[in-house]
């Protein structure tokens, strides 16, 4: 936080100073406070694809420029995954693209598709790069608001259908939603789709948490949806379903000319990244459904360890379908304002949240909600949950 970085950036992006998760993770450091701010895993994915890392890195795969759209294995890999998955056919050479993680490929899409004052439609709380990279963009972001609903933040279809006019160019859909948990239904994916189609709208959809989806909730990208695949952009990460959020590999899937478009961008921003990297997630994606399921058995565990343990420690919990975080309640408390709790909670309880209005325009709407992430050890977990029912 340089007093004198403020006043040099530009005026599109001042409100965008400083990140929430620097400030509490620095607290959670100066308080010695288990830190469920950040959603980073606290161990590493499988041990065979950190060696795969190893092996490219010694045999010189991937240590100078590898190739500007990623190495032709991996884009193979994604497109075999996406094919595996979803029966969505891409050309591997034409219609995938890796990027330095999901953030990349969200800011670089945005940069690719949206003209200075054009509006942007995204999901409100949204994740916090959507706004910066929209500003980045001169785009202007209209938010839609997930409203809680028995027990989950939903999507009002008909407050999606009011906020689209003739300005808007672009829809930012976000499912399985961070940081509400909320899974879009096929219902509502529809209804997302059918409206793209009937305005002739682009869609940017952030799929990286595709893999940690509970309840019996499906993850179902919006490109299946007819009249989607030459619409959207889809976003992966390697960082939130292998966990190795270091690693920054993502990647971008949709039609040649879309996919084209952020690459001429992409081209501009990083340029190439992660060589060694992507051949070991190039094996990663191939790895057999088992994975898939032990990684979403595990999350599923952890997530309730620590939504059993908020209800007990009196918070009202949003039980998420999916991602690895979970949004609260902190009104039954007798607290509303989530950046006060938040701010206090180091010292009250030795545990780290964030409040979820930093994820908001409408700051009032998310006052009264807090988030916790649950990517991390059991007994992390276990002693998190100690600490807040003494609190
Ligand atoms: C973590 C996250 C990202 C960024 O992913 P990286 O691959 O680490 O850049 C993007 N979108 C959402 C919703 C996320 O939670």
């Amino acid at each position: 936080m340089t007093s004198s970085a403020r006043p040099h950036l530009n005026r599109r992006l001042t409100e965008f100073g400083t990140t929430i998760f620097a400030e509490m993770s620095a607290l959670a450091v100066a308080t010695g406070s288990i830190n469920l701010g950040q959603g980073f895993p606290d161990t590493d994915g499988p041990e065979e694809i950190r060696e795969a890392a190893v092996r490219a890195l010694r045999d010189g795969r991937g240590n100078q420029y590898p190739p500007g759209p990623g190495i032709p294995e991996l884009r193979t890999a994604i497109a075999a995954h996406q094919q595996r998955r979803y029966g969505l056919a891409h050309d591997p050479d034409t219609e995938v693209l890796v990027t330095a993680g999901a953030t990349e490929a969200i800011a670089a899409s945005l940069l690719a598709l949206v003209e200075p004052g054009d509006e942007v439609v995204a999901l409100e709380p949204y994740y916090d790069s959507y706004a910066a990279s929209i500003a980045m963009a001169g785009g202007r972001r209209v938010p839609v608001t997930l409203r809680p609903h028995g027990g989950s933040f939903r999507l009002d279809l008909d407050e999606l259908r009011a906020a689209v006019t003739d300005r808007t160019r672009l829809l930012l859909i976000n499912t399985p939603h961070n940081p509400t948990g909320t899974v879009l239904t096929r219902a509502e994916l529809a209804a997302v789709a059918e409206l793209a189609v009937e305005r002739d709208l682009l869609v940017v959809t952030d799929e990286v948490y595709e893999h940690l989806v509970f309840d019996g909730a499906e993850h179902l990208p919006l490109a299946t949806f007819p009249g989607m695949r030459e619409r959207t952009v889809s976003i992966g990460s390697a960082g939130k379903t292998f966990s190795f959020t270091g690693w920054k590999v993502g990647w971008v899937t949709g039609s040649r000319e879309l996919v084209g478009a952020v690459r001429s961008v992409k081209q501009f921003l990083t340029y190439v990244s992660s060589g060694p990297f992507q051949y070991a997630v190039a094996e990663a994606l191939a790895l057999p459904d088992s994975y898939f399921e032990e990684f979403r058995l595990g999350m599923l565990a952890r997530r309730d360890i620590l939504a059993e343990g908020l209800t007990a420690a009196g918070f009202e919990v949003f039980r998420p379908a999916g991602t690895y975080f979970v949004t609260t309640d902190i009104r039954p408390l007798g607290e509303k304002d989530g950046f006060a709790f938040c701010r206090a909670l180091p010292e009250r309880a030795g545990v780290v949240a964030i409040p979820n209005a930093v994820f908001y325009d409408d700051r009032e709407a998310g006052a009264p909600f807090v988030r916790f992430a649950f990517c991390k050890r059991e007994e992390v977990l276990r002693e998190a949950v100690e600490r807040l029912r003494g609190m």
